[in-house]
């Protein structure tokens, strides 16, 4: 297991919201389109001052939470796929089981590119 080098135990503030999208958002974690309601996670973070919010799809609310159980941390949305990724390079155990969902991540978002 790696060492996430961002995750929402450092942050001041982490609270999840589980919403209903009123129009198109697009998940920050993947890129895929979040359409008009569907439901998505909305995830505000404080972390050394500054304040955002990050909105991610169903998916990648939940390989983010099956990389948190394991790793005792939550990694930021928009880190997601590299922690993943770095995570199935470090072990064979990882590898099976987090290379599949960096994969579906970039399967859902359709490209690596923002
Ligand atoms: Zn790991
Ligand atoms: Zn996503």
């Amino acid at each position: 297991m790696c060492e996430p080098y961002f995750d929402g135990e450092v942050a001041d503030v982490w609270v999840e919201t589980v919403r209903l999208s009123r129009k198109e958002h697009n998940c920050s974690a993947c890129g895929c389109v979040i359409g008009e309601r569907t439901t998505y996670t909305d995830i505000r973070i404080i972390y050394d001052g500054s304040a955002w919010m990050e909105r991610v799809c169903f998916g990648c609310s939940a390989a983010s939470k099956a990389f948190a159980k394991e790793h005792g941390s939550q990694p930021s949305p928009s880190g997601l796929l590299v922690e993943l990724e770095e995570c199935a390079r470090g072990d064979p155990r990882s590898w099976v089981k987090y290379a599949p969902m960096a994969e579906a991540m970039i399967a859902r978002g359709g490209s690596r590119e923002d």
